[in-house]
């Protein structure tokens, strides 16, 4: 039995939080299923605390969210593609789509003529992150596509912070870029509606980034890097149980590898989760910062050294992993810990990484 429990009134709570601090109107990013968090019922909660605006990455998820009754709120497509078939998609769901390229902007424009329709857009800047956008000297194609494109209506323009969470300079000097050049267009008569630009960093580590709008994802979950506390709900967990209790003599070698050799009598508990389900797998993946990476392999080291631990929760109590995390099991310490049979264990698992066999469970 296992299961990733998401608390509802924590998502609330973050969603109160974050369209207060914000104070202009939030755009919920629900990428990659909701961060891991499932797409359809965070888009409920979400909509329930008064979002109206949502983003997703793939045409696809715009159209499921039409599906599952989000009729009102606007979607943005934060992909730019020159792809008819996408293309085509997002226009059926209604959604806005993004032009990063003159590419996109002649599919685009084609395929909402092809469709009787103007098809809405946000333009992309790309600043330095350098997938989607146009660059700032592009600004004669940037304007054409507001000036040429019948089937076009720009309704906004946006960039996305690289580092909002580590350099402050290059985020400003981002920002600067976008406002620079709504401003050009403004000046040449075009209003290009919503400016946005600040992701969950931007929002959390500054004050005056937030222009017309915000896309925010990773601080409904309350996992976001940021110096200072946020005052958010880290959000989910994943329950399991204890299957069984032993007790190992001294000098006795736990999981694979023999990684860990105990140095008393030792009473363990088995709980069955593993990498299988997610845990324990995704910390390289989240660290950019070459100080990270450091403190990382000191970690590592430690860890192949027997130092350095992984703590869960068992009946309330910390417990910690003993040697290898196994594909289906961990062994914990409970020696001296009030622990039985069927007890429940809680472990922090990165949503992005859980399994999709594991079941999700909003209470
Ligand atoms: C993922 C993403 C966001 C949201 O970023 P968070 O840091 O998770 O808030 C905003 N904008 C774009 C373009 C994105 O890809």
């Amino acid at each position: 039995m296992k299961k990733f429990v998401i608390e509802r009134e924590k998502l609330a709570e973050n969603a109160r939080l974050i369209q207060k601090k914000a104070g202009v109107p939030v755009i919920a990013v629900l990428k990659a299923d909701g961060y891991g968090f499932g797409m359809a019922q965070m888009a409920q909660v979400l909509a329930e605390t008064g979002i109206r605006m949502f983003a997703v990455t793939e045409p696809e998820d715009a159209l499921r969210l039409r599906e599952l009754g989000f009729a009102e709120q606007e979607i943005l497509v934060m992909r730019s593609t020159a792809l008819a078939d996408e293309v085509y998609q997002v226009i059926q769901a209604n959604a806005i789509a993004t032009v990063g390229s003159p590419e996109a902007a002649y599919c685009l424009n084609e395929v909402a003529q092809g469709c009787g329709t103007q098809a809405r857009a946000h333009l992309k800047l790309d600043t330095g992150m350098g997938r989607y956008g146009f660059l700032p000297d592009q600004y004669g194609e940037l304007k054409a596509v507001c000036t040429d494109c019948a089937g076009i209506r720009v309704t906004g323009i946006y960039t996305h912070f690289h580092s909002a969470f580590a350099d402050e300079a290059a985020t400003r000097a981002q920002y600067k870029t976008l406002c620079e050049i709504a401003a050009r267009l403004r000046a040449d008569g075009i209003d290009c509606g919503l400016r946005h630009a600040a992701n969950s960093s931007g929002l959390f580590c500054y004050d005056d980034l937030t222009l017309d709008a915000v896309r925010i994802g990773s601080a409904f979950t309350g996992r976001i890097p940021a110096k200072t506390p946020t005052g958010l709900n880290r959000l989910g967990y994943l329950e399991s149980r204890v299957i069984e209790l032993r007790t190992v003599p001294k000098g006795h070698t736990v999981g694979y590898g023999a990684g860990y050799v105990t140095p008393g009598a030792t009473r363990i508990a088995v709980v069955p989760v593993g990498y299988t389900d997610g845990f324990s797998v995704e910390k390289k993946r989240d660290l950019y910062r070459l100080r990270d990476v450091v403190r990382y392999n000191i970690g590592e080291i430690k860890n192949g050294l027997g130092r350095g631990a992984i703590y869960i929760t068992v009946n309330g109590q910390r417990a910690r992993v003993l040697g290898h995390v196994g594909l289906c099991h961990v062994s914990v310490d409970v020696t001296g810990l009030d622990v039985k049979n069927g007890d429940t264990a809680i472990l922090d698992v990165n949503p992005l990484y859980l399994s999709p066999l594991v079941p999700k469970e909003y209470v």
